[in-house]
């Protein structure tokens, strides 16, 4: 190089201009990292923050805040400067109200950057499991049927309130309208309405689809529709079962909506949406059809919030119709080690394999249930409905 190097500030203005020769004059990799994109890495955009991601301090949290800058110049995280380690910057902020901001601002002689992001502080989280089953239709068909003295005759709804009583476990039921042979929910009765209102704080139902077939029923159909059929159900749990037994759904069938669908679900009630984030066959799959980078974190988080929607999505941490007996301790515990995925357990299952007359029926599907849910209880995870307070944190 022969001629004197140009002020920083001139080269950024000759390379904005386009001359090619300027830049290549430079060694690549120096104009790369000098006047690259300040990004903030941890934490994510969206992440739901509890004890475990950081210290509680004076009523607050404090957490790490890291990331990528430029490599000259300062960085300012929310006030503070950061602390630099080539390209790399670090910082810690208070949580202090649900819902925090976090900027992260790099100036050099090349300009400014800036990066923002959100969290949510989960303040009163505890270790906490909720339990919910989807698909259900045929334990309503077989009370409307039998016109049985009380609910609790139908073995089905007899077992779950055994296991409410034996480690205080709360469920919430998904239903359908209709089982497709002629039963529709205003067949039910509401005669036994005193009986949900009285077992209400534990036991809800909640609108999952319309019917069981097609699959994938609100994954490719406009977002009216799904409206309409959550209408139809939520309107029969309040006319059969009372508005202290209705909840709003925990999983949409198939885990696939339109994202136009998010906010009317919102204004409905719904505050989170439970899916698998997995990926098969190459695409990310039951992930209400979020982008591919926030299915991933979910994959390996608790739970996301949603800032456009308003509504947390949350990881199911385990199937119990697909998970053996013997293998529902090794599903569990090693979640209890990571502190992104211990202190919230989405348990999970479908009715239909409690059914003999079900062509996959499980003989031990209670007993897969009493595993689970005794080794959770052991553990020190306490029973909620995801609809009470955040995520069914105290408060
Ligand atoms: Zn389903």
């Amino acid at each position: 190089m022969k001629e004197l190097p140009k002020t920083r500030r001139d080269f950024m203005k000759t390379t904005a201009a386009g001359a090619a020769g300027i830049i290549l004059a430079r060694p690549k990799i120096l104009s790369a990292q000098a006047s690259g994109a300040i990004r903030i890495e941890e934490p994510f955009h969206g992440a739901v923050l509890n004890r475990r991601h950081g210290k509680p301090v004076g009523g607050g949290l404090k957490i790490k805040v890291s990331g990528q800058s430029p490599l000259n110049g300062r960085v300012i995280v929310n006030g503070s400067p950061a602390r630099r380690d080539g390209t790399k910057f670090t910082s810690e902020i208070i949580l202090r109200q649900k819902q925090t901001e976090i900027a992260a601002v790099s100036e050099n002689n090349f300009g400014r950057g800036e990066h923002r992001v959100q969290v949510i502080w989960d303040m009163h989280s505890q270790a906490r499991y909720r339990f919910s089953i989807d698909d259900n239709s045929f334990f309503l068909r077989d009370i409307a049927k039998n016109n049985y003295a009380s609910l609790f005759d139908c073995f089905y709804l007899k077992n779950l309130r055994g296991l409410h009583s034996k480690y205080g476990t709360r469920f919430v039921l998904n239903i359908y309208y209709t089982t497709e042979d002629g039963f529709e929910l205003p067949q039910f009765p509401d005669r036994y309405k005193g009986e949900w209102q009285d077992n209400s704080d534990w036991l809800k139902l909640a609108f999952h689809a319309y019917a069981n077939k097609p699959d994938c029923p609100y994954q490719n159909v406009p977002a009216s529709k799904l409206m309409a059929d959550f209408d139809r159900v939520a309107e029969q749990i309040i006319r059969f079962a009372s508005e202290q037994t209705y909840s709003p759904p925990t999983v949409i069938h198939w885990g696939m909506v339109q994202p136009e669908a998010l906010k009317p679900l919102y204004e409905r009630g719904v505050r989170v949406l439970s899916g698998y984030f997995r990926r098969q066959g190459g695409v990310w799959d039951v992930n209400y059809l979020i982008d591919d980078v926030r299915s991933e974190y979910l994959s390996r988080h608790d739970a996301l919030m949603d800032f456009e929607s308003g509504i947390v999505f949350s990881r199911v941490d385990i199937v119990c119709n697909s998970t053996p007996v013997e293998g529902i301790i090794p599903t569990l515990e090693p979640l209890t080690k990571d502190p992104n995925q211990a202190e919230i357990m989405d348990i999970f299952t479908h009715e239909q394999y409690f059914w003999p007359f079900y062509s996959n029926y499980l003989p031990d599907h209670f007993k897969r249930l009493d595993v689970a849910i005794r080794w959770l209880t052991e553990n020190g995870y306490k029973p909620v409905f995801f609809h009470e307070g955040f995520l069914g944190g105290r408060g």
